[in-house]
Parts: C-alpha cells; structure tokens; sequence
C-alpha cells in the first residue's frame, strides 16, 4: 500500500513537470537572434509582451503560449529599440502633421532627445503637455538649454553675467528639471551659449546635480576656433568635477585637419578623468561631415554679438568690415575651405546643393564676402567636410561612446545614422554587433538615467526592435539626405506596433519620458 502511494505520488510529480505552462501575452516574438542590450552574445530567445511591458523572456521551452499576434523573426536581430541621444527632432514634434517623428523610426529609434546644443524648447512643462497632446511617435525626453535659459535672462548679450543674472538663470533651471528634464544641455560654440564663463556653467550644473541630473555640451570648440579642442575637451571634465555631475561630451570629434589624430590624446585625458571618478561619457555620429549654420560656421562670436541685425551693421561700419572678413576667411580654411562647405539648406533654395566657392564664382565675390550676400537672404545650413576617418573609428571603438545622430535637416545623418554605422562599421568589423547594440540601448539609458528602456528584461517597457542583417542599411546621402533607411521589419514601441513588415502604420506610440 506505502509502495503504491509512493508511485502515484512520482507518477503525479512527474506529469505535473510535463504539463506545459500556459501564458497569455498580447504579442509574442519567437525564433529571433535576440541581443538583450547588456550581454555581448546573443540567444535564441522566445519574448513575450503583455500591454506596455516585456513580461516573458526565456526559451518558450515547456510554455504554452496563447497571443493575439505572433511575430516569427526568424533569421531577424531582435533588439530593444535605440536610443538617440542627441537629436534636433524638437522642430517636428512640436508640429502635429510632423510628430510621427519617421525618419527616426526607420532606423530602429524609439526614444530621442531634444533639447540638445543648448537650446530647448522654453517653458519645457508646456512643450511637454502639447507632445502629450498631439501624440508623438517615439518616445521623447529632454533636456534643458542653458543657451535658451540665458537668452531669456539676458538676451543675446556677450557680457559676463552679474550675481542677480546667475541666481536668475539657476532659478529656470529649477523650473525646467521640475517640468521633467533628464539634465542641461550646453552649446558653447553658438552665441549665447559661448559667452558664458565655465563658473556660469558651473553654477547652474550644480542645480542640474541637485536634481540628480546630467550635463551634456556641444564644446566650446571641436577644433582650433577659439580655445582648441582639448582645452574644451578639459573644461567639461572640470563642469563634471566642480559641480559633481555626470559629464556627456556630443558629437565627440576632430573637427578640421589641424586637430586630426588627436582623438589619442583625448581619449588619455578622459579615461584619467574616469579614473578620478568624474563619469565622462560621449555620443558620436558616423559621417565625416559636421553640419551646422552658415554663420554658426565662419562668423566670429563678437561679430554676431545682439543677432543678425547687429551681425549686418557691423559688416557695414567700415572701420570693422576688414577684420571680420579677415575672421572669416580665416574659419573658412578651418573648415577646409570654401570648396569644402556644401550649402544643404536654406532659405534661398538656389543656394542649395552648391560649394560655397561655386556660390562665390557665381557671384564673382571673394567666399568670406559671399557668405554675407548668402547670410542676407536667410538661413542657411552646411555640411563641412572635415573630420578624419582615423578619429572617428577611435573614438567608436571606447565603451563611453555611444551612438547619436545629431539629426538635423539637410545632413544625411538625420535618416541614416543608426543603420549606417551597423553598414559601415560593424559589417566591416570595426566594432561587433553587440557592441553597436549595446551602445545604441542600455549604455545610452545609463547614461542619460532613462529607467526601465534599453534592455530586454521582464518587467522593463517593451521597446522592441526586429531588423534584417542583410538588409538593415542607411540610404540617405548629401545629394539625397531625405531618404529613409531601410531594413527594419519591427518597431514596438510601449508594447504597440508602429512598424510592421517594413511598413510604418501611422500610430503614435510614443510617450514623454521625464526626470522622474
Ligand atoms: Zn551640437
């Protein structure tokens, strides 16, 4: 009798071990090449997405899965979407007809950042409601401009800031880390940004630290404009230590020949400062031309000093004509030269397409003289060729660097970053696979204190991307930066399916993501 007991009881703990776990999710994603975000292998993995979030991940082996939608990704990559740190995709999400934010989603990203070069959007909170309102298509977080919190307290003046100034600026940054920013963001390149000292900087990174925030600059210079690039280079470390705050350097680079190979050194200086404990970090895009305005470009700082009308009266006082053109030509030979600056955007559409030397011989001007002629129509943007492919490897290859697009009208890198450094880079073998995935996902999230994204794990948002190793590409070019990548089959974003076989469906599923 004991025995018979005992038998039943094996026979029953034997079939209860064979019986198949059944699950419910919403959407299941099986015989894909899942790379998590975090481990440097990939695995055979079976995911399974209930509402918003990731709530299975394993080998579905012993599951009994019922889903309203099956995804076979079957010789797919399946990733968790990427991150773009540093976008320019505020000027179309701000606008309904723009705010499905596609060509970013065509390169598998599913959250951006806006904000970035310091210039944001200004009060954050109703920037923040009106995305909410308008729905946006992938998810968006923020950072606030200390070049836009400056202009607001002082305008486009190049003087030194008084007490009562910084106390008045460090007050809006309060307001804008209230309203949910993830940290400040600098351009001290670009007027107003550059007239502020590094204190000035430094006293408002410490209310950015006081809120747990980051601190992310485009640099004082990224080439030999005004103080070099490694001087800038050491001025955000000493941001980071003074105010104790995480350090994110944008767009690392070379800019112009005269700082070429210096990503060695560079990269000393910030791995003793890692050492020191000051958590320096950078985004990088793999192009070799920057993109930036005309003016931004060749104008001297002093020069614009009060905006263009001041920029233009300036020019026309004879007694200081001769030397901005001096400066000017003198920043056109950093770039490269005249021939070296294609003009991709701009309000004289004429304009658009053109060297700035085919411009100039059309106008049978001097290039430092035919850029005011082009200034005087409008805007116009540039992309300067100017960067060694000996740096921009280097710096790829450093785990504190991760992909940004800097995505802007006119430069391809608005619509092909992500898939051209998976084309170039990792095809090649510069950098492996999960290193691109890894430092497009989880080390960005890290970095910018993004919780729950960036990795696929239960319980985190489900933020998913499937694309196709054969295909998966940028096509976007300087001739035709407006053409989408191709190659993603999936993007899933919050637990929704925005594109599906290649083809985007119109949702908005994106969210607002806050400094919480
Ligand atoms: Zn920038």
């Amino acid at each position: 009798m004991k025995h018979k007991i005992i038998i039943l009881l094996i026979l029953f703990l034997g079939l209860g071990s064979c019986k198949k776990d059944r699950v419910e999710v919403d959407i299941l994603i099986k015989n894909g090449t899942v790379y998590n975000g975090v481990d440097s292998i990939p695995s055979a993995l079976t995911l399974g997405l209930v509402g918003d979030k990731i709530a299975y991940v394993g080998t579905g082996k012993h599951m009994d899965f019922s889903a309203n939608r099956i995804i076979d990704a079957e010789g797919m990559i399946v990733s968790p979407g990427f991150i773009d740190p540093h976008t320019h995709a505020d000027r179309e999400l701000k606008n309904p007809k723009e705010s499905h934010n596609i060509p970013f989603l065509f390169q598998g990203v599913t959250t951006v950042v806006v904000g970035n070069d310091g210039s944001s959007d200004y009060p954050l909170a109703e920037y923040e409601q009106l995305y909410k309102s308008n729905g946006v298509g992938t998810n968006v977080a923020f950072l606030v401009g200390q070049g836009t919190i400056r202009e607001k307290v002082m305008g486009n003046s190049d003087r030194e800031a008084t007490d009562v100034e910084i106390l008045k600026m460090m007050e809006l940054v309060q307001q804008e880390m209230d309203a949910g920013a993830l940290g400040m963001s600098t351009g001290l390149f670009y007027a107003p940004g550059s007239y502020a000292s590094t204190e000035e900087v430094i006293a408002l990174a410490k209310v950015v630290r006081q809120n747990h925030g980051i601190y992310d600059t485009h640099l004082r210079d990224e080439g030999a404009y005004s103080i070099g690039l490694v001087a800038a280079v050491k001025e955000a470390i000493e941001i980071g230590e003074k105010a104790d705050l995480p350090v994110h350097i944008s767009h690392i680079k070379c800019l112009g020949k005269q700082v070429w190979k210096q990503s060695d050194s560079l990269i000393t200086i910030i791995e003793e400062a890692q050492k020191k404990g000051v958590r320096v970090t950078a985004n990088q895009y793999p192009y070799e031309a920057s993109a930036t305005g005309l003016k931004a470009a060749v104008v001297p700082r002093w020069a614009e000093s009060g905006g263009k009308d001041s920029l233009f009266i300036r020019y026309a006082d004879a007694r200081l004509k001769p030397q901005i053109l001096h400066e000017v030509a003198e920043n056109i030979v950093l770039r490269g030269g005249a021939d070296k600056l294609l003009i991709v955007d701009s309000d004289h559409k004429e304009f658009e397409g053109k060297t700035l030397q085919e411009i100039a011989q059309e106008m049978g001007l001097d290039a430092n003289e035919a850029v005011f002629e082009i200034l005087d129509k409008g805007y116009a943007r540039v992309a300067s060729f100017s960067m060694a492919p000996y740096d921009i490897k280097n710096f790829m290859k450093q785990d504190w660097v991760v992909t940004s697009s800097d995505g802007n009208t006119g430069h391809p890198r608005k619509y092909g970053t992500f898939p051209r450094k998976y084309k170039e880079y990792v095809k090649s073998g510069v950098i492996n696979l999960a290193d691109y995935i890894n430092g497009s996902t989880s080390r960005t999230a890290d970095i910018l204190g993004i919780p729950q994204r960036g990795t696929i794990q239960e319980g985190y948002y489900a933020d998913v991307i499937i694309f196709d190793p054969e295909t998966f590409g940028d096509k976007a070019d300087y001739q035709d930066p407006f053409q989408l990548s191709e190659g993603l089959q999936y993007s899933i974003i919050n637990g929704k399916i925005s594109v599906e076989k290649g083809t985007y469906n119109g949702q908005l599923n994106g969210r607002t993501i806050k400094n919480e």
